[in-house]
């Protein structure tokens, strides 16, 4: 399969307390993409090979026309992932629609309770909207795959097991959750330290989040989670063992800063990470880890 990441959107009317794209996207925000240029690169990309798509940015589906694009990409016989907020499921024409092309589905819930969510999202709808959400998802889902992505951060790190129950008992019938860190890129970056936690604290409460997920036949991965914080019996739950090659196409800056667009090749996942002195014995050196957050070690020791 050759992976395209693809930053079709520039707006979203949330803003998370991790959100590591608020800086770089607020930047595009009068530089949206159009449907035209959004399909010259699909067809592009699609003659060299490209057969997975993942439609994100900010959120994705708010952009104009995003029923008429996943159409239009299905057509070129692109497998669809969306990554979102969900705000668009709440209408169930577009669940009805959007449900027919997409063929991953991943909804973020970073969050068990109204106040928990405005903490992560700043918006207490957000939680009231919810189970019409997934109601709608669950009367217009086909065979589509439906994840659950999940960003822990310093507030809500010890509640994992908390929103996996919470989720569940919406009845949403997700096959696969991913725990993910917050990664320290752009916004996250600069307010890492108000997020940021001690993955030691956090070893033990991985027990209890792998058995909820067995339990409940959901497929685990922690995302961004050196794999010694796993143990060796646990470390086909790190998501560095199944990360497969992309290729990032987004907005940016060019030399005569004008705005442009970049394709980025990422052949791992070692972005902001770095190794430590353990890291030169250790068996799994790149493979499958691909090591620690550089800026962690500004916080918390890692030896
Ligand atoms: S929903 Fe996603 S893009 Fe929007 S603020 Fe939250 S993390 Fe950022
Ligand atoms: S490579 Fe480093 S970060 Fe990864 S498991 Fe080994 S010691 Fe831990």
């Amino acid at each position: 399969m050759k992976r395209l990441e693809f930053h079709i959107s520039y707006i979203c009317p949330h803003k998370c307390i991790f959100c590591s794209e608020y800086d770089r996207m607020k930047n595009f925000e009068r530089h949206p993409l159009s449907l035209l240029q959004i399909k010259a690169i699909l067809i592009d990309r699609r003659k060299k090979w490209f057969d997975h798509v993942n439609f994100t940015g900010w959120e994705p589906t708010i952009i104009p026309h995003f029923l008429e694009l996943l159409k239009f990409t299905k057509k070129l016989w692109y497998k669809i992932y969306v990554w979102t907020n969900w705000t668009m499921f709440y209408g169930d024409n577009f669940a009805k629609e959007s449900l027919k092309y997409i063929d991953e589905l991943s909804l973020s819930v970073h969050w068990y309770s109204e106040e928990t969510c405005e903490k992560q999202v700043w918006l207490k709808y957000h939680y009231k909207n919810f189970s019409k959400i997934i109601e709608n998802i669950e009367k217009y889902k086909q065979d589509n795959f439906l994840f659950l992505n999940i960003v822990i951060n310093k507030y809500n790190y010890i509640n994992s097991e908390k929103i996996i129950d919470f989720v569940i008992n919406t009845w949403y019938s997700f096959k696969q959750v991913l725990i993910s860190l917050v990664a320290p890129e752009w916004s996250a970056r600069h307010n890492f330290w108000e997020l940021v936690f001690d993955l030691e604290d956090f070893k033990k409460y991985i027990p209890g989040i792998i058995w909820k997920a067995n339990k409940n036949n959901k497929i685990l991965r922690f995302f961004w989670l050196p794999s010694c914080i796993l143990w060796e019996k646990y470390i086909d739950y790190a998501n560095d063992s199944h990360w497969e090659e992309r290729h990032t196409i987004e907005r940016f800056f060019n030399k005569s800063w004008k705005v442009s667009l970049i394709d980025v090749y990422s052949p791992d996942n070692s972005r902001e990470r770095c190794f430590v002195d353990k890291c030169k014995t250790c068996k799994y050196k790149a493979n499958p880890c691909t090591w620690v957050f550089e800026k962690y070690l500004e916080y918390y020791k890692f030896d």
